[in-house]
């Protein structure tokens, strides 16, 4: 885990203010950033986030850091706009609750933006943390260029978020954007999704569906180098199947180009529901991304699968790509996001200003 954002430091005095408190709450640790109206980052801090302890104590020692970085950076309140808190599970964005909060036992429908809000002091927004990565990569990250886009997470599963202008897709009932769960086999022998349901694209994609496959792949007697490695008494992991594929495995990179491949399945249902400027794909999974020959062979087969199985003007004009804010997008979208309701609310949203809103590095 990072304990520091990937680029540099913000000095306060170069900053650009207003300023945003972005923090990504996640099961084992929150990313607490304070971001200027640039998008660059002032201050961040890992957080060990102890859910057991319960929303209460947690909210608590969130508060207690938000106030302690402001006085370590030296803000002064009125330069501190909003907070974004990017969460993850199922929310209720009417309420600001978490309604089905997976890897938080107990949180079910807690109030985390009341909950904030009276200790913090300030508005808070409340985001899907799959959402605000995607708004870290629009704003600031490789989606900079684009009017709408997608980013898939691939981790465990498969995390996703849709921005089209600064609009962030959440859906009637907090169900927006699950892409991971977009049907791509109807077969009898469909596999079973992490949801319980089958054929989801979570199903053949991301770490858990992997680690899966790749187990079963072993049990039937598949050739490959994986066994000297688990017999050494390695544990299977994404790691151990990227850099045997980069060892030249056959097994491994047949096991990624499957996983490329249903991926770009998936990629051509968004093309043909959203018709998205671009898609970028993040998290763990992307296997080293462009500094490999793994991440740059499976970037390549989704595009070129994804090309095939789509209209002539959609392949195109088609940009699939990778992240750019590794671990940092989500803290960094989740101020973002209280950028814009900060604007909303000011009523200094007009045309101009809303086109202007992300390219801010352009206005004043
Ligand atoms: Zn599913």
């Amino acid at each position: 885990m990072d304990q520091q954002p990937s680029h540099h430091l913000t000095p306060c005095h170069e900053a650009k203010f207003p300023c945003y408190v972005g923090v990504d709450l996640g099961g084992t640790n929150t990313k607490l950033g304070i971001v200027d109206d640039m998008g660059r980052t002032l201050y961040f801090e890992l957080i060990s986030t102890r859910v057991e302890q319960g929303p209460d104590a947690v909210m608590d020692r969130i508060a207690e850091r938000v106030s302690s970085a402001i006085q370590q950076i030296g803000l002064q309140s009125p330069e501190l706009a909003a907070l974004g808190i990017g969460a993850p599970g199922i929310l209720d964005f009417r309420e600001g609750t978490m309604r089905v909060p997976v890897n938080f036992p107990g949180w079910e429908n807690f109030p985390i933006r009341q909950q904030i809000r009276e200790r913090v002091n300030m508005p808070v927004v409340l985001a899907n943390d799959a959402s605000a990565a995607a708004y870290g990569e629009f704003w600031v990250g490789n989606g900079t260029q684009f009017d709408s886009l997608v980013l898939l997470t691939l981790g465990t599963g498969i995390g996703a978020g849709i921005i089209i202008g600064d609009l962030i897709i959440e859906g009637n009932s907090g169900h927006g954007a699950e892409c991971g769960h977009m049907i791509i086999d109807t077969s009898p022998s469909a596999r079973r999704c992490g949801c319980g349901m089958y054929g989801h694209l979570e199903a053949y994609c991301g770490a858990r569906a992997t680690l899966t496959i790749t187990r079963e792949r072993l049990d039937e007697g598949a050739e490959t180098s994986l066994r000297t490695r688990l017999e050494a008494g390695e544990t299977l992991s994404p790691r151990l199947i990227s850099e045997e594929a980069e060892a030249g495995d056959a097994l491994c990179n047949e096991l990624i180009d499957n996983m490329a491949k249903r991926l770009a399945q998936g990629i051509v249902s968004l093309l043909h529901t959203i018709d998205p400027a671009c898609v970028l794909l993040g998290g763990a999974m992307t296997f080293g991304m462009t500094s490999t020959a793994t991440g740059r062979r499976f970037l390549s087969i989704i595009r070129s699968e994804a090309k095939r199985q789509t209209f002539r003007t959609l392949a195109n004009q088609l940009i699939i790509d990778y992240a750019q804010l590794g671990s940092d997008a989500g803290y960094i979208g989740s101020a973002g996001i209280a950028r814009i309701s900060h604007f909303a609310r000011s009523k200094v949203r007009n045309e101009m200003q809303v086109a202007s809103l992300r390219r801010n590095t352009t206005s004043e």
